[in-house]
C-alpha cells in the first residue's frame, strides 16, 4: 500500500467507494464518490493523539468487532493515507 501510495503512475481515491463503472480494458468510465473524513486532511499528521481524547468505544470493525475504537480513529494501523476518521453516527459532539 506504502509503495502504491508513491507511485508517480497511480492515483490513490481512498476512503471511497465505486458508484458506476463501465467500459472496456483500457477505456473505463468509473464514478467515484469521495467519503467525509470529516478531518483536515491538509493538518492531519496521523500521530493519533485526538484517538486517545474520545469517550466514545464501539465494536472495532476492522478487528471483526474485537476490541473498540472511538468516533474518531484511525481505521487499521497500516493505513495509506493515515489520516483520521470521524465516525459521524456516534460522535457525541463533546468537543474533546
Ligand atoms: S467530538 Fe466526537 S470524535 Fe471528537 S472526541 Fe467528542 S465524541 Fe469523539
Amino acid at each position: 500500500m506504502v509503495n502504491a501510495s508513491k507511485h508517480p503512475n497511480i492515483e490513490l481515491f481512498t476512503y471511497s467507494d465505486i458508484i458506476k463503472f463501465s467500459g472496456i480494458t483500457g477505456d473505463y468510465n468509473v464514478t467515484i464518490r469521495k467519503n467525509p473524513r470529516y478531518v483536515n486532511e491538509k493538518l492531519c499528521t496521523g500521530c493519533g493523539l485526538c484517538t486517545t481524547k474520545c469517550p466514545i468505544n464501539v465494536p472495532n470493525e476492522f478487528y471483526s468487532g474485537i476490541g473498540e475504537r472511538g468516533a474518531i480513529f484511525i481505521p487499521f494501523p497500516q493505513a495509506v493515507p493515515k489520516y483520521a476518521v470521524m465516525d459521524k453516527s456516534v460522535c457525541i459532539d463533546c468537543k474533546n
